[in-house]
């Protein structure tokens, strides 16, 4: 029922490149009071998918960083079949305030739930040995909790998702996690906004996610590379003398980018043609069909920019059983723009069968995009904004979930109050492109910001700090 996933080292002086003085002190002091508190202990990490999504991301980026500064950190993932990750998906879209496929939580859904996460918990619980520590991400794991307190093991639950303010499907999910999660000894939210009323507040804690500044992802490209990818994807049209389409992969040893992406489009985008960028999975709640609108009504007549909406392929990611539906929802939405508009919409699916390639590709379109826009309807807290912004990119985003911790308004990008306004976006998003000044000085406010608040090392402390009491 549990799968292991490989995890390899990265010290955690690697970060400290990117880190200004302020971090690297902050980092050096978590690291050495975790030496003597986690030593002989492990702790497990579990959540539901290896790779697509902002968690996989997060664990991708703090599993190897934790074993670099000497935590026995394990990542475990569950596994499910077509049924309960329908439902952990309602569970997720309840949290965000949305009800998703209109099923029910009843007392016959969380049966079936925990009966579902019962052989894992017994697996996990033979794994665990005294002082170690169990970190649950997320409703697909919640329900291993009661499992793991019975055998007296310590389990913290990190939920990613939340609602600013509880509606009656936040509550519904809430009730229905509500007899897993009691048995926690802390759940950690995203945002203060996000913690449950119902969980006593000497058990809550918040801690902000973050991205790896030395993932493919992230890491450096220099101009040259970045068109060689976007070509070698086949998203952009090819130069006479670009130079390989080469990453660094996490390992530090070099990947090229092989696979070209599926794309709805008229034609490559040309060298120069500057675009507006959405990198989101396939999901109503980052609204592609509004982003579409939003573009084609009020930014495509007053300029010559591109939007590429890209995502992962529609039956990439395991634990989202909605893509296929919401690409095809995109896609007759594009088909129904008048032609010179729609010539100009790209939705890109960037395959992920070799992840840090995938990630190469988004790392080059978010170095490239003019304007990086986030429109989501519900966002606990925006991975991708957070990358663009370490890349120094003009973000226009709405001001909800974490999006509004991010972004300061007006200084390190822009946050829309109505997220369903697509005037309002097209606003934004053409005074940036029409003001490059402008535009840069975010950029630069916003890659400073995340360099303080937002990268892997913050994250680090913040749970070496809130799980060292709780081991050994
Ligand atoms: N992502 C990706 N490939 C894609 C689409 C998304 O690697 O085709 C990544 C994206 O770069 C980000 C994560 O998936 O790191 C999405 O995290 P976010 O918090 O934005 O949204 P979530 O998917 O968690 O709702």
């Amino acid at each position: 029922p549990l799968v292991d996933v490989a995890v390899r080292p990265t010290p955690p002086s690697a970060l400290e490149a990117v880190l200004d003085a302020t971090g690297r002190a902050r980092l050096h002091a978590a690291v050495a009071r975790a030496a003597p508190v986690f030593a002989g202990q492990a702790v497990w990490c579990v959540n539901s998918t290896a790779r697509g999504g902002g968690v996989a991301e997060l664990l991708a980026a703090l599993m190897p960083l934790a074993r670099g500064a000497g935590v026995d950190a394990r990542w475990l993932v569950v596994r499910g079949d077509g049924a309960f990750f329908a439902l952990t998906k309602r569970l997720h879209n309840h949290l965000h305030g949305a009800e998703g496929d209109g099923g029910g939580l009843g007392p016959a859904e969380r049966d079936r739930y925990a009966a579902a996460l019962a052989p894992a918990a017994e697996a996990l619980a033979g794994r665990v040995r005294p002082g170690d520590v169990v970190l649950l991400h997320d409703p697909q794991t919640a329900g291993l909790i009661p499992g793991l307190a019975a055998h007296g093991i310590p389990v913290v639950w990190r939920v990613h998702v939340g609602a600013d303010r509880p509606n009656a499907a936040v509550r519904a999910a809430w009730d229905f996690l509500e007899p897993f999660v009691r048995h926690a000894d802390v759940c950690v939210f995203s945002r203060p906004a996000y913690a449950w009323d119902t969980i006593p507040e000497a058990r809550r804690a918040v801690i902000a996610p973050s991205i790896d500044p030395l993932s493919p992802k992230n890491a450096d490209l220099d101009d040259a590379t970045v068109a060689a990818i976007l070509a070698a994807a086949g998203l952009a049209d090819a130069g006479a003398a670009d130079p390989p389409p080469a990453f660094t992969r996490a390992d530090g040893t070099p990947g090229v980018v092989r696979r070209r992406a599926a794309v709805d489009r008229a034609r490559p985008l040309g060298r120069r043609e500057p675009f507006v960028l959405q990198v989101s999975r396939w999901d109503a709640l980052k609204d592609p069909v509004g982003v579409i609108e939003g573009f084609a009504a009020h930014v495509a007549p007053a300029c010559d920019a591109h939007l590429v909406y890209a995502g992962p392929p529609a039956d990439g990611v395991s634990d989202d059983p909605e893509a296929g539906a919401v690409l095809e929802q995109a896609r007759a939405c594009r088909d129904r723009l008048p032609t010179e508009v729609r010539d100009r919409v790209h939705l890109a699916q960037i395959p992920m069968d070799d992840p840090e390639e995938n990630a190469a590709v988004i790392n080059a379109l978010q170095r490239r995009a003019a304007v990086v826009v986030q429109k989501s309807l519900a966002e606990g807290f925006g991975l991708t904004v957070a990358e663009a912004m370490w890349k120094a990119r003009p973000v226009v985003a709405s001001a909800l979930g974490g999006l509004q911790d991010q972004i300061e308004h007006g200084r390190s990008g822009l946050l829309l109050d109505d997220p369903r306004d697509g005037a309002a976006l097209g606003a934004a998003v053409l005074e940036l492109l029409g003001d490059p000044a402008r535009a840069a000085a975010m950029g630069r406010a916003a890659r400073e910001r995340v360099r303080h608040e937002f990268l892997s090392d913050r994250s680090l402390v913040d749970y070496l700090g809130l799980l060292g009491p709780l081991a050994g």
